[in-house]
């Protein structure tokens, strides 16, 4: 081993899920949106003005940040704006979660968390799920050294109710508390209106999923003006975690077409009520979602078969081999209604 070798900080990589090139593939691995942007989006990007990347992009995001606040009836200084809510959280692990206590999250849950925790060092601890795949909220009383978990929680779309999610927060208000609210339009309720009862709250969520910008990588936290400029402290001394100019005006676009964001949510929701009919008559065993996707298993055939199957007909869902626990899944992100009826044909001749 060469010297320098001994240095490098070495991870078990994160596995992106994939992004297949090929024309015709109903791709429904990725929870990604299955409508394109907004219409504003696309002007937007049509009327650039390309001079304006010859300057830095405004640090701190302001018109977009503004925009945001508008939405949520907050102030701008209650709004972080980063990369993607993948960025926006690993920057919260690096500017809260230096304690030497462990943090906590469910296991299962996001596969990134652990990933950050270890890159960063930060000590964690994982609580199960219990056999409904559901938080139970009294095995978060435990000493800690600051909590995230997704609501709805990923990848088992298991929404918790706002009560619930308030519990964890009233018997932890010495620790920072996040909640990952990626996919929380597809049916939950948001905890933003927490943030103004505990300033230990940090509510993150995207533009990746009900705003169809999953490429644009924009992503938010709501909470406390303190904490918000905790980050904003942290951000800068990186010079990092800023979004481009472009991704910023187009980012505008998207969240100011109210419209639009509540005509696509609404349809997704309907196909994944569809979807659920469907899929549970052909015998396939899963827990409520109110996420844009489901996680499910077979009665009687074997997920991995499944999955393989899907793929050979062009359609491709996400396999998990991993943790032992969901090795029987397969998770189906919720597309359009044509894509789920042809998921459903092949199915129905398949199974
Ligand atoms: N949180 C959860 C629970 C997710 O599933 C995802 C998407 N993979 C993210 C955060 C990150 O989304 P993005 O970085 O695209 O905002």
């Amino acid at each position: 081993m060469k010297n320098w070798e001994k240095n490098i900080r070495k991870v078990v990589p994160y596995t992106p899920g994939e992004q297949p090139k090929q024309a015709n593939i109903i791709k429904l691995n990725t929870n990604e949106n299955p409508y394109p942007p907004a219409k504003g989006v696309y002007e937007a990007w049509k009327n650039f003005d390309i001079d304006k990347l010859r300057l830095y992009p405004d640090p701190s995001i302001g018109k977009l940040r503004d925009e945001i606040a508008k939405f949520y009836n907050v102030s701008s200084e209650e709004v972080f704006v980063g990369v993607g809510s993948d960025d926006v959280i690993a920057m919260c692990f690096m500017t809260f979660f230096n304690d030497d206590k462990p943090i906590i999250f469910p296991d299962i849950t996001y596969s990134f968390y652990d990933v950050w925790a270890n890159m960063l060092k930060i000590k964690y601890k994982q609580i199960p799920l219990d056999d409904n795949f559901e938080i139970q909220t009294e095995d978060y009383n435990i000493e800690n050294g600051g909590i995230i978990f997704p609501n709805p929680n990923a990848p088992t779309g298991v929404l918790m109710p706002l009560e619930e999610v308030e519990k964890i927060i009233k018997n932890n208000q010495d620790v920072i508390v996040m909640i990952d609210e990626a996919y929380i339009d597809f049916g939950g309720e948001s905890a933003i209106e927490l943030t103004h009862k505990y300033d230990n709250v940090l509510v993150i969520q995207t533009f990746s999923k009900s705003r169809s910008m999953a490429g644009a990588r924009i992503g938010y936290a709501i909470g406390d003006k303190k904490l918000i400029k905790y980050l904003n402290d942290v951000k800068y001394s990186f010079n990092s975690y800023t979004l481009n100019t472009m991704a910023i005006e187009l980012g505008v676009k998207a969240i100011e077409d109210r419209e639009y964001f509540e005509e696509t949510r609404n349809k997704i929701i309907k196909t994944r009520e569809w979807t659920k009919e469907k899929l549970k008559e052909l015998g396939f065993i899963f827990k409520d979602s109110k996420s844009n996707f489901i996680f499910a298993r077979h009665e009687t055939k074997k997920a991995k078969e499944i999955f393989e199957a899907l793929k050979e007909e062009g359609i491709i869902v996400r396999y998990f081999s991993n943790p032992e626990r969901i090795n029987n899944y397969i998770r189906i992100t919720i597309g359009t209604d044509e894509e789920m009826k042809k998921l459903i044909k092949f199915l129905c001749k398949y199974l």
